[in-house]
């Protein structure tokens, strides 16, 4: 799997705490292979068994205005949002709710055209692993 913009992200099985994969090291040839969480709890535990997912390692911003609903890879809301009103004009922000989308079967659902008059749709995942620079649009509820 290609893993540009996505990133390995392992559960805490006490907290439920996200920790970076690639920071989560243990010897996978030692007999108890345990990493502690700060809570206690572990990340991997002695016999090695990890929770395991692929995330964006850009935040995906979900925009609504009322009316419109946008989706936008940025670093941080106000990135997203100010993407939204210098790329795309977008004004009247007094109402505009910006909130990170974290479900990971909204992550997955295939539901952006990849293109105009394809019938191929697309994930949110899909979407950010094409893509070469941030902050971009994912998704509008216009297209
Ligand atoms: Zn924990």
């Amino acid at each position: 799997m290609d893993m540009r913009n996505l990133k390995l992200i392992n559960y805490c099985w006490g907290c439920g705490a996200e920790h970076d994969a690639s920071e989560v090291n243990y010897d996978q040839n030692a007999t108890d292979k345990t990493v502690k969480c700060h809570c206690g709890g572990n990340i991997v535990t002695p016999s090695g068994k990890v929770q395991l997912q692929v995330v964006p390692a850009v935040p995906v911003w979900l925009i609504e205005d009322g009316s419109e609903t946008f989706r936008v890879a940025a670093a941080d809301d106000e990135q997203a949002l100010q993407f939204m009103i210098d790329d795309w004009g977008m004004e009247d922000i007094e109402d505009v709710e910006v909130t990170v989308i974290t479900d990971q079967e909204e992550l997955r659902r295939k539901f952006i055209l990849s293109e105009e008059g394809s019938k191929t749709y697309l994930s949110i995942m899909d979407v950010l692993n094409q893509t070469e620079k941030f902050p971009t649009l994912i998704s509008t509820s216009i297209w």
